[in-house]
């Protein structure tokens, strides 16, 4: 069930989806995503589907966690050394980031996701990961912290100012927007200026962005 052969479909898959970002594909490709489920699902861990972790939450699509990838990563231009999740969830976007780009800062609201999540870090060596217990609605307050790359794995209904406030210049967002109705946006700071440019890209459906933390 975890075999290279099922992850090598999954890849196609993709690829058949029109991902085409090859350093993306070639991380997804080594990322054992079974690590992220409970037991009982890890059978399902190689098929193109969300999938249910606690809490009423879920461990996105393989083929939305590609996408929103490769549109962070073509967006920015560059290498991009500080990037920020909101939503840290099982942990797999963000150990797909963690392989991608320098440093990774990824805030969870649900305490017992984030633990666990934490332990898969570990698991797999991944040394770049910063970890939060927080709202991320307020992104990662830090004077003079700021973030070439943002990406938002719960929806909000409209884009907190706090997250564009904390893009570094020429920074990008990624975020899905909206309630039953969500659009994948792109958000680019141009230059040093306030400046924002917004794009709506395609339809997705992602939990919300709630409010306030949980134990
Ligand atoms: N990237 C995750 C997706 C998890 S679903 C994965 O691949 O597994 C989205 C996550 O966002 C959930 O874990 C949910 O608890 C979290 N979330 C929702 N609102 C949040 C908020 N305001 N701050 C931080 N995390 C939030």
């Amino acid at each position: 069930m975890t075999s290279q052969r099922t992850r090598e479909r999954l890849i196609q898959r993709l690829m058949d989806r029109g991902v085409t970002n090859l350093q993306v594909l070639d991380v997804i490709r080594n990322t054992p995503r079974h690590l992220f489920l409970d037991e009982a699902l890890s059978h399902r861990a190689y098929e193109d589907s969300s999938l249910p972790i606690g809490h009423g939450q879920t461990l996105s699509q393989p083929y939305i966690v590609a996408r929103m990838t490769e549109i962070l990563l073509g967006a920015a231009g560059g290498k991009l050394q500080r990037v920020l999740e909101v939503g840290t969830g099982s942990g797999y976007q963000t150990s797909i980031l963690a392989q991608l780009v320098g440093e990774v800062y990824s805030v969870e609201r649900i305490k017992p996701l984030q633990d666990k999540a934490r332990e898969r870090f570990r698991q797999l060596g991944l040394r770049n990961v910063h970890l939060r217990h927080a709202d991320g609605g307020f992104g990662w307050p830090e004077p003079g912290t700021k973030f070439d790359g943002i990406l938002s794995t719960a929806a909000p209904r409209f884009v907190p100012s706090e997250l564009t406030d904390q893009l570094a210049p020429n920074g990008v967002l990624v975020i899905p927007v909206g309630d039953q109705q969500q659009d994948l946006q792109l958000i680019i700071r141009d230059g040093d200026s306030d400046k924002l440019f917004t794009q709506k890209l395609e339809a997705v459906k992602f939990v919300p962005l709630l409010s306030g933390t949980s134990r």
